[in-house]
C-alpha cells in the first residue's frame, strides 16, 4: 500500500474563511513575486504584477478607488498561474484573494466572460448533457475531422464512458492493491478521454483497483476561473460521488482539476496527482525505446504552484522508455491559465512564444513535449497550429508514455 497523505481537516483559520482587507494587508510590498509573474515579464507594467494587482484591489477595498475599470482590466490580464504564492516570504494567500475578488467583480456586473465560457459554465451543472453535447466533437476528434488549434490528435472512445471501461477492465483483471477513485474532468472527458483510459489502463496494470463514481461532476475550476457562484452544488455533488464508498485516495490526471477537487474533499479523502500516486508503486525504468526520440517535460502551474509537487517524480519519467529532461522554463506558465489563452490571446500567445522558443532547434527525432495537464497540451499544440514553432513536435500527457511503455495491454 503506498504511503498517503493523511487528509487535511478543513482549517477554520485558513484564508478562504478570512475577510478579504484582512488578506490585502499582509502584502508588505518587497516585490519578490515580482520575478516569477509572466504577465509582469510580458509587459514591465507594474499593475500587471503580483504586487501591482495587489495594491490596486487595497485601494479599491479601502474606497480610494471605486469601481475603476483598470482594477478589472488588470484583474483580468492575471493568468491565475499561482507562481507568485511560493514566491511570497509573507506567505500572501494570492490564489483565494484572485477567487474573491474576481467573484465581486462579476457579482458587481464589472467583469464580462466571452458568452461561449458562461454557457459552458452553466452547463457543466449538467454533466450528462455535457457529455452528450461533446459527442460530435469527440467523434469528430476521433475521425482526425476537428481541426482547431488546441485540439491535439487523439482517438477517444465516442460511446464507452471511463467509468464503463474501467468496471469492465476490473472484471478482466481482477486488480487487488490499493482502491482509488478517478476524477475524469469535464473536458477531459468530453473530449480527451482517452486520457482517462490510458490513467485507466496505467493503474490497473499496476494492481491498483479503480473505481469512477458515475455521479461526480465538475471540480469546480471553470467556473471559479471565470468568478462565478454556485460552487457549492458542484462541491456537494462530488462530496457524495467520492464519499459512496470508502477510497484510499481520489486520483487526478490533471493538476486544475485535482487542485479544485482536493478543496472540496479537504478532510475526508486525500486527493493526489496521478503520477505523484504512481511513484509510489514499484515502476521499474523501462529500457529506451528509441534513441533518437527526446522527451522534454514541462511542469503544469498549478502541480508545482498550487498542489506544490516539486515535479513529476523521475522515476515515473524513467519510466516512459524515453530519454528525457525538463524542459527550459519548465517551472515557468505556458500561458494557458484554464480560460486565459481563450480570453487574453495575445498575451496568451507571447507568453508562450517565450517558453516553447527552444523547440525550433531541440535535439530529438521526434521531439516529444510531455506534460500532465490536457490544458496545457492544448496550449502546446497550439504552438505547432499558429506557427509559434515551425519545426514538428508531438505533445503527450505522461501517462499516455506510460501507458505505451507500462502496460501495452489493450
Ligand atoms: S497568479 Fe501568475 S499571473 Fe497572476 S499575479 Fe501571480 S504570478 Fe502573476
Ligand atoms: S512577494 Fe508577497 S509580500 Fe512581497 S510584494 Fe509579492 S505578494 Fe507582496
Amino acid at each position: 500500500m503506498p504511503d498517503l497523505p493523511t487528509p487535511e481537516s478543513p482549517d477554520k483559520d485558513s484564508p478562504a474563511h478570512k475577510p478579504l482587507a484582512e488578506l490585502l494587508t499582509n502584502c508588505v510590498h518587497c516585490g519578490l513575486c515580482l520575478d516569477v509573474c509572466p504577465t509582469y515579464k510580458l509587459t514591465g507594467d507594474e499593475n500587471n504584477s503580483p504586487r501591482g494587482r495587489l495594491r490596486l484591489w487595497r485601494k479599491e477595498e479601502e474606497g480610494i478607488l471605486e469601481n475603476d475599470p483598470l482594477v478589472e482590466h488588470y484583474t483580468s490580464e492575471c493568468v491565475s498561474c499561482l507562481a507568485c504564492e511560493p514566491a511570497c516570504p509573507a506567505n500572501v494567500p494570492y490564489g483565494t484573494i484572485l477567487e474573491t475578488v474576481r467573484h465581486e467583480q462579476m457579482q458587481a456586473g464589472r467583469a464580462r466572460p466571452k458568452w461561449f465560457l458562461k454557457l459552458a459554465a452553466r452547463l457543466v451543472h449538467a454533466p450528462q448533457a455535457f457529455q452528450w453535447l461533446s459527442l460530435p466533437g469527440r467523434m469528430l476528434r476521433r475521425l482526425g475531422l476537428l481541426k482547431h488549434p488546441f485540439m491535439f490528435p487523439g482517438q477517444p472512445a465516442a460511446w464507452q464512458s471511463t467509468s464503463a471501461y474501467a468496471r469492465q477492465l476490473m472484471r478482466e483483471r481482477q486488480p487487488t492493491g490499493p482502491h482509488v477513485a478517478l476524477l475524469t474532468g469535464c473536458l477531459m472527458e468530453g473530449m480527451f478521454r482517452e486520457l482517462n483510459f490510458a490513467t485507466v489502463r496505467v493503474l490497473i496494470a499496476n494492481n491498483v483497483q479503480v473505481t469512477v463514481p458515475e455521479s461526480q461532476g465538475c471540480c469546480g475550476a471553470f467556473p471559479e476561473h471565470l468568478g462565478l457562484a454556485n460552487l457549492e452544488s458542484l462541491q456537494g455533488r462530488n462530496q457524495a460521488a467520492f464519499g459512496a464508498e470508502k477510497f484510499d485516495a481520489v486520483l487526478s490526471s490533471s493538476s486544475g482539476c485535482g487542485l479544485a477537487l482536493s478543496k472540496t474533499l479537504a478532510g475526508r479523502v486525500p486527493v493526489i496527482d496521478v503520477l505523484q500516486f504512481l511513484s509510489q508503486l514499484d515502476l521499474k525504468p523501462r529500457p529506451i525505446r528509441d534513441e533518437r526520440a527526446r522527451l522534454y517535460v514541462d511542469l503544469p502551474c498549478h502541480l508545482i504552484h498550487g498542489q506544490r509537487v516539486a515535479g513529476i517524480p523521475e522515476s515515473i519519467l524513467n519510466a516512459t522508455g524515453y530519454r528525457w529532461e525538463l524542459a527550459p522554463l519548465a517551472t515557468e506558465c505556458c500561458g494557458s491559465g484554464g480560460t486565459y489563452n481563450l480570453q487574453k490571446p495575445e498575451n496568451s500567445r507571447q507568453i508562450l512564444a517565450r517558453k516553447a522558443a527552444f523547440l525550433e532547434t531541440a535535439e530529438g527525432e521526434p521531439v516529444i513535449l510531455g506534460t500532465s495537464n490536457h490544458v496545457c497540451m492544448m496550449q502546446w499544440y497550439s504552438a505547432r497550429t499558429l506557427g509559434i514553432v515551425s519545426r514538428p513536435f508531438e505533445v503527450r500527457h505522461i501517462i499516455q508514455l506510460l501507458d505505451e511503455s507500462v502496460t501495452r495491454v489493450v
